[in-house]
């Protein structure tokens, strides 16, 4: 084998199939988290490793070349423990995550460091609505992820619209609909959904990308306020930001 890719993203689908068209041998590594996840081109392993010393374990048995670690920029955990692997190992290891979104004139983004201060943020935000009780309450659409919806579980005084690909299993907020889907999201769908559902508020990790970007534009369009979890801290000091770059890594 020549490169392993820790993968669950389209970057990783991407970088996995250009290797592949050029002959290299890869092996993608999914956590085992969504359901039907769409499989990348070539050999493809599924599940944990067991924490940095199942993934030295695994790194010794099958000697990659290089490791990619494609992950979703808000998968820490994985992406420590490759930094962590990989030196113990002594293999190269290169982080392929996408550039984050930034904010447009017309924006009204809350930056905010990380998904507590972005539950304290929309909690507090209508704790101080002075309306009066027959009034609807106010709607927020959160797209941040079936594992992070659970901070959000203590807020009664407005209504969640939680998409997500697959249900949420933790704690939910007392008012909630979930809106199963997966993107990529066009501008059409995103106006239609948050102007028929009301939309009051916004709630998003700065994932970065296209394929999620229209809801941006849409709450710019209708001046809705987002609340934008940031980006953590990147552990790898081998950053490239392209599909393109990871592949000449990996082609070498
Ligand atoms: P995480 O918190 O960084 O990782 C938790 C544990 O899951 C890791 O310690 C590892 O288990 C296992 N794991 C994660 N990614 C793996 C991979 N690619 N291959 C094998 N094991 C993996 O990860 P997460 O935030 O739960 O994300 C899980 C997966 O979903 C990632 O692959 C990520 O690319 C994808 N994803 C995440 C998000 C997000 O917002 N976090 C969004 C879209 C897609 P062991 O310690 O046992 O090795």
């Amino acid at each position: 084998m020549s490169v392993l890719v820790l993968g669950g993203t389209g970057e990783a689908r991407a970088l996995a199939s250009l290797l592949v068209a050029d002959g290299v041998s890869v092996v993608s590594s999914l956590a085992g988290r969504v359901q039907n996840p769409r499989l990348p081109d070539g050999e493809v392993r599924i599940g944990g490793f067991g924490g940095v010393e199942g993934m030295v374990a695994w790194l010794r048995e099958n000697q990659p070349r290089v490791v990619v670690d494609a992950t979703h920029p808000f998968a820490q955990q994985i992406s420590h423990n490759a930094v962590a692997a990989c030196a113990e190992v002594a293999v190269p290891l290169v982080r392929l995550v996408r550039p984050p979104w930034e904010a447009h004139p017309g924006d009204r983004w809350t930056v905010v460091e990380d998904i507590g201060e972005a539950a304290r943020v929309v909690g507090s935000r209508f704790d101080q609505r002075q309306e009066p009780t027959d009034q609807p309450q106010p709607r927020v659409l959160l797209t941040t992820g079936r594992q992070d919806v659970g901070a959000f579980a203590g807020i009664e005084n407005a209504f969640f619209l939680i998409r997500v690909v697959d249900p949420p299993t933790g704690a939910l907020p007392p008012n909630h609909r979930v809106l199963r889907s997966r993107g990529p999201y066009g501008l059409d769908d995103e106006r239609e959904l948050m102007i028929s559902e009301q939309i009051d508020l916004l709630v998003t990790k700065n994932s970065g990308g296209e394929l999620t970007r229209a809801k941006l534009i849409v709450a710019r369009e209708l001046g809705i306020p987002v609340v934008m979890v940031a980006r953590p801290i990147e552990p790898c000091e081998n950053v490239v930001t392209s599909v393109g770059e990871a592949a000449n890594f990996g082609r070498k």
